[in-house]
């Protein structure tokens, strides 16, 4: 049976209502979502994702009111992050309540929470009796999907509904921070920029590039990652030494004699975040054997972007750490 897709949020509620697995679109990526309270239910996204058991999903909400159902010792940091920042692509993580099965959480004693800023997907939670359980969209480690299309292409033959929202505004996964520490820590570099956190609750530690925590498989060296290598560098270099049969996935310049996509003709960063997956995904199926790409100015959205192309290329990797 293949996914219906349809923007019905009554549809989407009634196959949730049932235990059943929903795409769901918000502002950063598409979600594959259950009932976050039903472990049965989230058991099937880590079956349809092959996700491994110890990547943990994040629960959305329909507005912060929601969590202290969900969190304790919600600190006043997180209170106004959640305030000033919600609905929007920043992922909060609290010391979990017994309500949430541990299979959401991969036995930690954490939770990652989120209130995205989606219209349907708001008007879906706020319909259903419970939160969502929602992780990106597509197999484990491949790129997140940014169009109900791109999750029909690798999830419509396993999964009933896709609840169509459109292309996601953002583009990239939220920001992570953990809020369960003294000083919070960001872990995952995302669609809220760590100057609009700092700005808020001051100077944050920020731990995304590392392997060594084994509580947050988003900071995996491998992941968002394309079929075929992408490296990155400087193109013209890059062009040296890997030959003819290549791509290009520009920020703002073009390279005529090539395929080539540009993130942002105007180097708008912005834009260069919405375009990213869809043009991974677009030279990843083309006949070329590798991707050459640059990075983005390194500050605000460009963090974000830059991180997702290190993680890309680490298969074929230009990168030491
Ligand atoms: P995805 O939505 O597929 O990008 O995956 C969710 C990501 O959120 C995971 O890979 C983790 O990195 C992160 N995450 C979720 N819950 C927690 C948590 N309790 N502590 C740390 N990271 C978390
Ligand atoms: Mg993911």
């Amino acid at each position: 049976m293949r996914a219906t897709i349809s923007n019905s949020v009554l549809d989407a509620t009634e196959f949730l209502n049932r235990g059943k697995l929903v795409a769901i679109p918000t502002e950063t990526v598409y979600g594959l979502a259950a009932n976050a309270l039903n472990a049965d239910a989230v058991v099937q996204i880590f079956e349809t994702k092959n996700r491994p058991h110890f990547d943990p999903l994040i629960v959305h909400v329909a507005s912060p009111e929601h969590v202290a159902a969900l969190a304790t010792d919600i600190s006043a940091a997180a209170q106004m992050l959640m305030e000033k920042l919600w609905p929007g692509p920043l992922t909060i993580v609290l010391r979990k309540r017994e309500s949430i099965p541990h299979i959401v959480t991969s036995g930690m004693d954490t939770v990652g929470v989120r209130m995205p800023d989606h219209l349907l997907t708001l008007e879906l939670l706020r319909t259903l009796d419970f939160p969502l359980a929602a992780p990106s969209a597509n197999p484990f480690g491949y790129i997140s999907p940014t169009s109900a299309q791109h999750v029909d292409e690798q999830l419509g033959d396993c999964i009933p509904y896709i609840l169509d929202g459109g292309e996601c505004r953002i583009g990239v996964e939220s920001t992570i921070i953990d809020c369960s520490q003294p000083i919070p820590t960001v872990l995952r570099l995302g669609g809220t920029s760590v100057e609009a956190i700092q700005e808020l609750i001051g100077e944050v530690h920020v731990n995304a590039l590392s392997t060594s925590s084994p509580k947050a498989p988003g900071m995996l060296h491998s992941h968002y990652a394309p079929r075929k290598p992408l490296v990155v560098g400087n193109i013209h270099e890059l062009l040296h030494q890997h030959g003819q049969n290549v791509s290009i996935l520009s920020f703002k310049d073009s390279f005529h004699n090539f395929r080539n996509i540009r993130l942002s003709e105007t180097g708008d960063l912005h834009e260069a975040a919405r375009n990213l997956f869809a043009a991974m995904r677009k030279l990843d199926a083309d006949h070329h054997d590798i991707i050459l790409a640059e990075f983005v100015p390194d500050y605000g959205l460009g963090r974000a972007i830059n991180d997702r192309l290190k993680r890309a290329s680490y298969k074929g990797s230009l990168i030491n750490e």
